[in-house]
């Protein structure tokens, strides 16, 4: 098959056994690579009403047509299982050389099923496969693991680990890789803790097959020379996501103290501009990407390297944990790397018992003595720890906001920033609703990378609930996540402003099959739609309820900045849902009708 490694690897952890499927080429037909087909192999292999952390969930790992050939950022990786933290579906995605590297071993997905007796990881070197022990990294770190197994195995090998928090069970526990580059959402990393699964090590020869050689050349060099003549490229080059940071605040959506407000009055620590002067040692680039927004940094303050901090990191462990310095939230970055936690969540779990604390919801004999202040480094650091060794208050805090607001309850529920279970990311909704309604419909709960559609909201009036922008978020929905199943980085094209017209051409001239950018689109809808019915089979009672807002960006108008008295009306945002419903050919309650069935193929799963 052009363009694929052409086969599924099986791996049985239960009894030790591997083996290599072919990669069915009507799976490869209608549900792409990546993300559409770990999607896919979750609805049909997983059981109904699996436990999350049991043997019966799986652990997919795979590698779009895209990976390891020169389509930028062409390295990304798309991680699904059944979500600890959810309960629903669970689909994260990691740059930086994996999936290339699994496409040059020849195997487009990496299937694992069951659980060891004891700690092992798994070894692939094309054709050799094996289970190897791993007793002397469980319990190491994320980054010293990496370091660890690339000094045994060598520095070709790739290398995917958990840290301790994965090993204990966290709830949005990550998978790490290339030293700082994450799975980071929805406890993928429990996942593969609970099955005593701590790194995969692998390595390939092989070439990839590509149908019109010629074609694919002219295609790749248009598309690099767009990258490289985007009058974007500098900027972000030079602070990637950091560069974000001042315009969130600015436009008040940076989340400050546990989403109380959007604006953070120290922000000049936390700038692009001074991270680059702090803390930047040099960039760093995923596979094949000409636009290096990887920043490997190192904080003096602490003495650690750590890659980043990324936006997201600043915005929830800075803002919204109300730490000033870029030192600061590195150290917390780089505690979060080596230990597992996703940054994201983590900050969200840190900002949440805070705010309770303050609030009187719990006190230090919840905290074992320990008084929670919102601008202290040392209380987000001590809490980190304790959620990835599940200690005290940590033991709450590591099932994520929403089960700890329900242990804790009164009252906490309503400061718990979250959709479907999942932390909300780095923006602050209360006067954008394209951008909430991302968040409230997003396919794995309150991530953004779905839709990122608060530049939309301030393109066309920030108040303004109407048909285009849930249009808008829906078109958005299925373009972001295709790169996901494609296997390549979206953000050429969102950063840089590259074409989208250039994906389907060098896509045919890979694969061999004419396939529109349309067609494309119809694909990723049928993901989109597939996910759902994964939500309604497994979360009894899923329905309408479960895409409500955050209490609080309904409830509480935000406490300060340029967005102040700011909220979206609890009616308002069930408008906005009625309208995505419609538009989507979902009933009133958000389930797919049977006629949007049968349109995308989805009739006879
Ligand atoms: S733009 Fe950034 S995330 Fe995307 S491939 Fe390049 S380095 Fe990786």
């Amino acid at each position: 098959m052009f363009g694929y490694g052409g086969r599924i690897l099986r791996v049985d952890l239960t009894t030790g056994r591997t083996w290599a499927e072919p990669m069915p080429e009507e799976l490869a037909r209608d549900y792409l690579g990546g993300r559409g087909v770990g999607a896919y192999l979750l609805y049909r292999e997983v059981p109904q009403g699996t436990d999350p952390l049991s043997p019966a969930n799986r652990l997919y790992v795979s590698a779009g047509p895209f990976s390891g050939l020169l389509v930028p950022g062409a390295g990304k990786c798309d991680v699904a299982c059944k979500s600890p933290l959810t309960g629903g579906y669970a689909g994260a995605s990691v740059g930086g050389m994996l999936s290339a590297e699994m496409k040059y071993a020849g195997y487009d997905t990496v299937a694992i099923q069951g659980a060891a007796a004891k700690p092992v990881y798994l070894f692939i070197d094309d054709d050799r496969v094996e289970l190897r022990d791993a007793t002397p990294y469980w319990g190491q770190g994320s980054l010293t693991t990496e370091q660890a197994l690339k000094k045994a195995l060598g520095d070709d090998f790739q290398i995917a680990t958990i840290g301790p928090a994965g090993e204990a069970g966290v709830s949005f526990a990550c998978i790490s890789h290339d030293f700082g580059r994450q799975a980071g959402r929805g406890g993928v990393g429990a996942v593969m803790g609970s099955k005593k699964l701590k790194a995969i090590a692998v390595r390939g020869s092989r070439s990839i097959p590509v149908a019109d050689l010629p074609r694919y050349r002219e295609r790749a060099r248009a598309l690099y020379a767009a990258c490289k003549a985007s009058p974007g490229l500098e900027a972000w080059q030079r602070y990637g996501t950091a560069g974000v940071t001042t315009w969130a605040n600015e436009i008040g959506a940076f989340p400050t103290r546990n989403f109380s407000s959007g604006y953070f009055e120290g922000h000049p620590g936390l700038s692009g501009e001074t991270m680059r002067q702090a803390i930047v040692v040099t960039d760093k680039a995923c596979f094949g990407c000409p636009s290096p927004c990887g920043k490997y940094s190192f904080s003096k303050k602490h003495g650690v390297h750590v890659e980043g901090p990324e936006y997201e990191t600043t915005a929830l462990i800075g803002g919204d944990c109300a730490l000033g310095n870029i030192e600061d939230v590195a150290y917390a970055n780089y505690l979060c790397d080596e230990l597992g936690l996703d940054t994201i969540s983590a900050g969200n779990a840190v900002a949440f018992a805070i705010e309770c604390f303050q609030r009187g919801i719990i006190g230090t004999e919840d905290t074992g003595g320990l008084t929670l202040r919102f601008g202290d480094p040392d209380t987000v650091f001590t809490l980190l720890r304790q959620i990835a060794a599940r200690e005290g208050i940590g033991a709450v805090l590591a099932q994520g906001v929403k089960q700890a607001a329900a242990t804790w309850g009164k009252g906490a529920e309503a400061y718990a920033v979250q959709v479907k279970g999942m932390e909300m990311s780095g923006y602050e909704s209360r006067n954008a609703p394209a951008m909430l309604l991302a968040y409230m419909t997003c396919d794995v709960g309150a991530h953004h990378n779905r839709a990122w559609a608060i530049t939309y909201d301030i393109a066309v009036g920030r108040d303004a609930i109407t048909s285009d922008k849930v249009a808008k978020v829906i078109e958005l929905q299925h373009i972001r996540p295709l790169f996901d199943t494609l296997g390549a980085c979206r953000l050429q094209w969102v950063e840089l402003s590259v074409d989208l017209s250039h994906y389907a051409p060098i896509l045919e001239a890979i694969t061999g099959v004419p396939r529109s950018w349309q067609d494309l689109l119809h694909i990723s809808e049928r993901i989109w739609n597939l996910t759902r019915l994964y939500w309604l089979r497994e979360v009894p009672g899923f329905g309408r309820a479960w895409d409500a807002p955050p209490e609080r960006m309904w409830r509480e108008p935000v406490a300060s900045g340029p967005t102040a008295g700011k909220l979206v009306a609890r009616a308002d945002a069930e408008r906005l849902l009625d309208m995505y419903y419609q538009q989507r050919g979902w009933d009133s309650d958000g389930r797919p009708t049977p006629a949007k069935l049968a349109e995308l193929g989805l009739d006879r799963l």
